[in-house]
């Protein structure tokens, strides 16, 4: 037993687009300041409203190889055409650092990101209450092309097949009921016994406080 600071907490949250994933992540971002949002790297061209640094990295595809070759991803992969990825230098930092951080990643990142680190992460889906919801939702928002959300609800049941891979599934029919399950799964993972193991062992040890 160590009474090392606990690492960061990985929350990876992965849902077919449309699911509501976006709204979920930023209330919990909003209640819990300190979680950090991990920004991917993509080769998507941004969408009316996204600013480079903040949704994502956008680069172009000679920049995302270079990147890929120079094992600068903790994760990596193709969704929907495009390239997405997550930094290994943002993620190790905050592990470092005992910072948790929220991933909104498809169902290939998150089993990149679980076989990596396998004690920190927890894995998320977020299920929308039917399909024909999912279509609804998705033209609502209106900021892809008709072929492209065609394209988006094709690829939604196949990712949906990956269910299995997930520590926890949430059915995003009521978005406040959603966001009490994203919630909880949040707060009950930071007490985790092995996370809150350094506080039990600096009370057994007779020290006054924690040493961080
Ligand atoms: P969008 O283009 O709609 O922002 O995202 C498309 C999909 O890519 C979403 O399912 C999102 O979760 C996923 N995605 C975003 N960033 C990453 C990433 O860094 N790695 C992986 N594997 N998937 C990502």
């Amino acid at each position: 037993m160590s009474s090392e600071r606990p690492r960061g907490l990985l929350l990876v949250v992965s849902s077919p687009s449309g699911a509501g994933k976006t709204t979920l992540c930023n209330r919990l971002r909003a209640e819990f300041p300190k979680i950090g949002f991990s920004v991917s790297y993509t080769t998507r061209k941004p969408r009316p409203g996204e600013t480079d640094g903040v949704e994502y990295h956008f680069v172009s595809r000679e920049r995302f190889q270079e990147m890929a070759a120079a094992d600068e991803f903790a994760e990596y992969a193709m969704v929907h055409g495009n390239m997405y990825g997550t930094a290994a230098r943002q993620v190790s930092d905050a592990l470092a650092e005992g910072r948790d951080l929220l991933f909104d990643i498809d169902f290939q990142g998150g089993r990149q990101l679980r076989n990596r680190f396998p004690n920190e992460v927890v894995l998320v889906f977020i299920l929308p209450p039917s399909l024909r919801e999912l279509e609804r939702r998705l033209r609502r928002r209106a900021t892809d092309a008709d072929d492209v959300i065609a394209q988006r609800l094709k690829v939604a049941r196949s990712e949906l097949a990956h269910y299995p891979e997930y520590d926890y599934l949430i059915v995003n029919d009521a978005l406040d009921t959603a966001y009490d399950a994203l919630r909880a799964v949040y707060v009950a993972a930071l007490h985790r016994q092995q996370r809150q193991a350094a506080v039990a062992q600096t009370l057994i040890e007779g020290q006054e406080e924690l040493p961080w």
